[in-house]
Order: structure tokens, then sequence, then C-alpha cells
């Protein structure tokens, strides 16, 4: 397993519509596994592939505190929407930002599991919030596009002044690496997702 360099806000290529995976093969499982791996170091509660420049309809959500049960969706389909909820989003790919955002309280998606097997859930409250901010990355949807005009072009001049003091090759600067530091177990307590 690898650990993939995550694309920072504004870059345009999280604005791609990622493709359908038509079949899945070992190595969609090896992208999984790499997506995991990459999510769980960051650290956040949900990746899509397209925020490691990999342009397909996959997404793996893991919001349990013991970080050990991973949610593989590959296609997935949001088939009904009810009621709404606003919690405070943050996004491995928007490091640093949180902003409260309205979506669906509670939805019914469909997706096919790391084995190819098609399954449904009902879910609500956080994971539906989760689920719903992965599917707008595989749409080129980034959740400041939710904000308001002059706060979206404050985060991006932020975040590309950053981007620019520390280079491209930073993905994970925001935390010490190796051992999970104080900083990154009080950041999970916020939605980077
Ligand atoms: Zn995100």
């Amino acid at each position: 397993m690898t650990i993939r360099r995550i694309l920072h806000y504004p870059d345009p290529r999280l604005r791609r519509q990622a493709n359908p995976v038509l079949e899945i093969t070992d190595s969609t499982r090896r992208l999984v596994d790499d997506m995991a791996e990459t999510m769980y170091q960051a650290p956040g509660i949900g990746l899509a592939a397209i925020q490691i420049d990999e342009p397909w309809r996959i997404i793996i959500i893991d919001i349990s505190q013991t970080r050990d049960q991973l949610q593989v969706f590959i296609n997935p389909k949001i088939l009904s929407r009810e009621g709404e909820q606003e919690l405070e989003e943050g996004c491995l790919s928007v490091p640093g930002i949180y902003e409260p955002v309205s979506r669906a309280r509670q939805i019914r998606v469909r997706a096919l599991n790391r084995d190819g097997q098609a399954f449904e859930i009902e879910t609500e409250d956080l994971l539906a919030t989760c689920i719903q901010h992965e599917i707008d990355h595989l749409d080129g949807k980034v959740f400041v596009d939710y904000l308001s005009r002059l706060k979206q072009t404050r985060i991006r001049k932020k975040l590309e002044k950053r981007g620019r003091e520390q280079g491209a090759e930073s993905p994970r600067s925001e935390y010490a690496t190796g051992r999970e530091s104080t900083a990154a177990v009080a950041g999970r307590t916020r939605l980077k997702i």
C-alpha cells in the first residue's frame, strides 16, 4: 500500500467528472487500499479517488472511533434524499478550512463493495453528510462551492498562498508523520472528508 499525494483546492484536477468503474479488478482493489492508507494517515474520515488524482467513482469512509470500520462505495448513487441538516465540514483537499454546509439528513445509497457486490444502505446524520460530500467530489464539486463567493475567494487565495509557500510536494504538512500527534487526534473531531 502506498500513501498518495492529496490534491489541494483550487487544483483544477479536482474539477473533473470521475468515470464509473466498469470492472473491479486487482488494480481497483489496490487503489482502494492506497486510498485507505492515505485517508488514515492524513488523518481523515473520508476520501474520494479523485482527491489522489485517480478519476474513478470510488469513495471510502470510516467514521468509527476505532478507525477499523472502512466502508467502500464503488459507483455510488444516491437513490433518495430526505430532510435537511447543517454540519461543519472540512476536507482533506481544503486543509484548515471548516464551514457549515446544509445537506440532506437522510439518504438511500446504492453502490458496489470492494468485491464488486451491489448493496444498498439507508443512513442519516454524519454518515449521510460524508457520503454526499464524497459523491460531490466525484462530480467535480468541493464543499466550498456551497459557500458565498466572498468566502470562496478568501479560501482560494489563502490556499494558493500556502501552496506557494510550501511548494508543490508537501501533502501532509499539517501534522507530524509517523505516530499520530496530539493535533492529529484533536483534528479528527472535526470532519475532514
Ligand atoms: Zn472532501
